[in-house]
């Protein structure tokens, strides 16, 4: 069979799956002012996922639906998102950073101690940022030092995604300031619950409470949790910062689509509140119609070049910088579209990507991809630099 045959098979097969299984009231369950609910609605889908094996696609083959090619997971991912199911945002850090770090650098206690119990539910945080190490993440300070068979840390992370719900964090820290930055930092693997951490929710614009902060006081952690070797954490946190390879990407942009035109269907049936689409709203809707197509031709070469290893320097910059400023110009034309009734909206549901039902909180949360996995600025450096070999600025 040629690869495109099977993938196009396993296209049909996840839609009749999804066609069966996709939960009807989701939406409800996942309401924004009901955590319970969406935790418990996260955790129900997940579990159906992994055992249909399309959780685990990127996990080596022994692992339920395991083994399958960069082209059979990009499958996947669009066909969850043009179902409109729930994106697994609770799991996401789990499954692919957490995973896929323990899957490459991990010991095997580590691997047989986590990998089945992420599959089992096991939340997962990245522990990276900190408050003065962010874009220059290597000037992360969060110290620890080795006593005997446990490291004992003490420091600040922030924007941790999930922290709040986490069972486990991803955790750099620092074990020797004496050489260059990225020397001297290591990467371990913490217990939430362990004595001495302290979880802080952060409330973001839009209501919601996306990320934490995490307080660190002595904790103890065990020197079975290290990842690698002491001192080389940087070269591990490269793995974990490229183990989604753009597939969230691929994702978003596909319910962008989606989305863009269920918001046409329904503005155009006079849907409450509306409204109407004149002749410059049309154009707008052309305009972003047009981005999103190009965002997905440019998705599936960047895509297509990463399957044949020959991704060019700076492809996936200009992707994110393409991505975030379409995310905000669409999230704004819902707003406008969506009126008054779309201003005033207090409900949405948590975290669906564009299909909150409230325009207002995804404008508002299309501010996050100006930052999340690199700053616009940091990818316009990356561009100039790399790609159009402009001079570095000196500073004054
Ligand atoms: C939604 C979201 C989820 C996140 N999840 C996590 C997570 O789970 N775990 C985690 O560890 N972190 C997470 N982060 C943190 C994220 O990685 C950082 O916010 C990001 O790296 C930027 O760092 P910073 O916030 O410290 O800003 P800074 O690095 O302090 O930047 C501040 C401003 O200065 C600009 N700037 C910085 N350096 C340069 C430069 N060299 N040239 C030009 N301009 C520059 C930036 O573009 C930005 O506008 C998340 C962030 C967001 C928004």
């Amino acid at each position: 069979m040629k690869e495109s045959d099977s993938i196009e098979a396993l296209r049909r097969e996840i839609r009749e799956w999804l066609a069966a299984s996709l939960p009807k009231d989701w939406r409800d369950r996942q309401r924004g002012d009901d955590i319970p609910g969406f935790l418990a609605m996260q955790r129900e889908f997940f579990a159906e996922l992994v055992a249909a094996g399309y959780a685990t696609p990127h996990w080596p083959k022994e692992w339920p639906g395991g083994g399958k090619s960069l082209a059979e997971q990009i499958a996947i991912f669009e066909e969850l998102a043009r179902a409109g199911a729930p994106r697994m945002s609770l799991f996401f850090v789990s499954l692919y950073h957490a995973a896929m770090t323990l899957v490459e650098c991990g010991t095997d206690a580590q691997r047989k101690k986590h990998l089945p119990a992420i599959l089992n539910g096991e939340v997962w945080c990245q522990g990276f940022s900190e408050p003065g190490a962010g874009s220059d993440l290597a000037a992360l300070r969060t110290r620890a030092v080795r006593k005997g068979d446990h490291y004992v840390v003490s420091g600040q992370k922030i924007w941790s995604t999930l922290g709040h719900f986490a069972d486990q964090c991803l955790l750099l820290v620092r074990t020797d300031s004496s050489g260059p930055k990225q020397a001297g930092i290591t990467f371990l693997l913490m217990d939430m619950k362990s004595k001495g951490v302290e979880v802080r929710p952060i409330k973001q614009i839009t209501g919601d409470e996306e990320f934490a902060e995490i307080f660190l006081d002595e904790v103890e952690i065990p020197v079975e949790n290290l990842v690698g070797v002491e001192n080389e954490g940087w070269k591990v946190a490269q793995v974990t910062l490229s183990s989604e390879r753009g597939l969230s990407l691929v994702e978003l942009t596909e319910r962008m689509a989606l989305s863009l035109w269920q918001l046409v269907d329904t503005a155009s049936a006079g849907g409450e509140g509306f409204s109407a689409i004149d002749i410059a709203t049309r154009r707008e809707i052309v305009d972003i119609s047009g981005r999103i197509e190009a965002l997905r031709a440019m998705l599936t070469t960047l895509m297509a070049n990463r399957i044949a290893g020959r991704e060019a320097i700076g492809d996936a910059s200009i992707l994110k910088l393409a991505y975030s400023r379409l995310s905000r110009d669409f999230t704004a034309l819902g707003l406008r579209l969506g009126g008054k009734a779309a201003l005033c909206d207090t409900h949405y549901t948590l975290g669906a990507g564009y299909e909150t039902g409230n325009w207002m909180f995804d404008f508002m949360n299309s501010y996050q991809y100006n930052i999340a996995g690199g700053s616009n600025e940091v990818q316009r450096n990356i561009i100039s630099e790399r790609v159009l070999k402009m001079p570095r600025e000196k500073m004054a």
